[in-house]
């Protein structure tokens, strides 16, 4: 059985006395079964960590595949440890598609966060075009082979993946549940092809892209959706846990 996984995105939002507030709101929370994170920007991993009790999980946006260097912006596993960063967001698509991040750099990254004991959450997804096209497959198997090349089995055991259509993210157009279970059947296929199926049974794989309290009973319902990963509705804390509770 795997463990359902909601992921808070909190993107470029929150200063620390926003963090602050917000983390008052969910002291003590906690659902059983369920594993909940927060992914927020940089500035508030040490709020977080030095507010949060240890069900929470924290989680960064982004890892630097170096441990020091010349790398101007971006942001060390070492870094990320002494926050008691346990998981990384990795190859979002606005980082793809703003930033520069390739599958290559995607690879990159996902083996220097299982180096330092940090788990990957990389997330794959289709443009609209791409959708209209028929596309959707080629993508987000290229996009998977690419991110999980060269990991022992092991590793892709703990891995999380998050499939979120780029049409879907901050939309308000989310996918429905029956398409979004059948692109993470898929998914969980390349990565057998790849290793093997019991491999692909254990990575957990989220959707992303609008949801809300209101719908994420529909996309956790369906057999191969493990979780999701959650932008805009992840910012209010009473949003929030209401979200976690929807991973039961
Ligand atoms: P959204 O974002 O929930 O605001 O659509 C999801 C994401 O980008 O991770």
């Amino acid at each position: 059985m795997r463990t359902p996984i909601i992921a808070g995105n909190w993107k470029m939002n929150k200063t620390i006395v926003e963090t602050k507030a917000f983390l008052d709101e969910i002291k003590d929370f906690a659902v059983d079964g369920v594993e909940a994170v927060l992914c927020v920007p940089y500035t508030d991993l040490a709020i977080v960590k030095e507010n949060i009790g240890d069900y929470i999980k924290i989680g960064s946006q982004n890892i630097h595949w170096a441990e020091t260097g010349a790398f101007t912006g971006e942001i060390s596993p070492l870094m990320l440890k002494e926050l008691r960063v346990e998981y990384a967001i990795i190859g979002h698509s606005e980082r793809r598609e703003m930033f520069g991040e390739t599958d290559e750099t995607v690879n990159k990254r996902v083996h220097a966060a299982f180096k330092h004991g940090i788990t990957p959450i990389v997330c794959v997804g289709e443009k609209l075009e791409e959708r209209e096209a028929g596309k959707t497959k080629e993508i987000v198997k290229k996009q998977t082979i690419a991110a999980i090349k060269d990991l022992a089995s092991e590793q892709v055991k703990q891995l999380v993946i998050a499939y979120e259509p780029i049409w879907a993210i901050g939309t308000g157009k989310s996918s429905t549940a029956e398409d979004a279970n059948e692109v993470i059947g898929f998914i969980r296929q390349v990565i057998a092809d790849q290793y093997d199926q019991q491999v692909a049974n254990e990575v957990r794989v989220q959707y992303g892209g609008s949801v809300k309290p209101e719908n994420i009973s529909t996309y956790l319902n369906q057999p191969e959706i493990d979780g999701a990963l959650v932008g805009g509705a992840s910012l209010d804390p009473t949003s929030f846990k209401s979200l976690v509770e929807g991973g039961k």
